[in-house]
């Protein structure tokens, strides 16, 4: 019930509405180790950082439970650092820098502990580098889960459909879904990007919630949880894989019907996210309030039709 997990751990600064950050902790690879934490007895993770980055975070990532020996660390290096601005109603984002640093040469080492795992997380970073690590593995996990944007689509659209035939489900957003299967509606958008290779996908709206598609006539909605203030979106989405992967490879089951349930853990997961800025909702998040909010979305979609039909 290991999962491995390959993404940027970084810097961010972001810019909402209501603040403004320096430089905090961020990466897809944080949110989704420190998400899937909370599921797993066992969390590997492959990312690479410079000799900046603070120790304390990489100590509180082993405090996890995140086995880091695929975490490289490059003396004289400057880690990842992204930032982004986002629009007055924060459905829109506006990247201001990518600077690769680090990641522009990654090379992932999958260390001989990580090569029985049996789910992976590709999160989001260079396609070439999710391809190097599907090769690496000795032998194929149960589940492969990626995760991309429109950096890679626009910078790497050949080695992400590579990588797209060697996985099994693709969770990105609704305007990459678009982007990327060149259909608007997401029905159409989901069989085209089912035909790249992944048999299930799962597309996030943000406020409006996430679709899953499982394999060719499946589907199932599960909504977000109407917050009275979202505060900052970043790693949503991968605090969203990280809920979703976490679930699924600690019960290690992947059925419809427990996709159905690591959905909704994913979006309970994500909905923390976006309370604060950066990881700090959901880094010392407890079991209780984790079921609580569980609790929140199956009372929002229970009702009774018994009269109705
Ligand atoms: P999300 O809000 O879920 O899209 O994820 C935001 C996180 O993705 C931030 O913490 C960034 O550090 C990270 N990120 C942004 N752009 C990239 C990129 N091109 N490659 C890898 N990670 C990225």
């Amino acid at each position: 019930m290991s999962l491995v997990t390959v993404g940027s751990v970084a810097f961010d600064a972001i810019e909402t509405p209501f603040g403004k950050t320096d430089k905090i902790i961020g990466g897809a690879g944080t949110y989704i180790a420190i998400s899937s934490s909370y599921f797993v007895d066992k969390q590997n993770i492959i990312a690479v950082i410079g000799d900046d980055f603070p120790k304390e975070m990489i100590d509180k990532l082993e405090s996890k439970g995140v086995n880091l020996e695929g975490l490289q660390i490059k003396k004289g290096e400057k880690s990842f650092f992204w930032s982004g601005k986002y629009a007055n109603d924060m459905n829109s984002r506006e990247t201001l820098v990518t600077e690769l640093n680090v990641l522009g040469d990654f090379d992932p080492i999958v260390p001989d502990s990580y090569q029985e795992c049996d789910y992976l997380m590709l999160g989001n970073l260079s396609p070439e580098v999710q391809l190097k690590v599907i090769q690496r593995l000795n032998n194929r996990p149960k589940l492969v889960a990626l995760d991309t944007m429109n950096f890679w689509m626009e910078t790497a659209m050949d080695d992400l459909k590579k990588a797209l035939k060697k996985v099994d489900i693709i969770i990105i957003n609704d305007e990459e879904a678009r982007q990327l299967s060149g259909e608007f509606s997401l029905v159409n958008a989901a069989k085209a990007i089912q035909k790249m290779g992944p048999k299930h996908l799962i597309i996030k709206k943000g406020e409006h919630g996430a679709l899953l598609f499982h394999e060719s006539n499946n589907v199932f909605f599960a909504p977000a949880l109407p917050l009275a203030e979202v505060f900052d979106p970043t790693g949503a989405g991968d605090t969203f894989a990280g809920g979703f992967m976490g679930y699924l490879a600690s019960t290690e089951d992947i059925s419809f019907e427990n996709m159905k349930r690591a959905v909704i853990i994913g979006s309970a997961m994500a909905s923390f996210c976006v309370e604060k800025f950066g990881i700090e909702r959901i880094e010392n998040l407890t079991v209780d309030e984790i079921k609580d909010r569980i609790a929140e979305f199956v009372d929002l979609t229970d009702f009774d039709m018994h009269h109705a039909i």
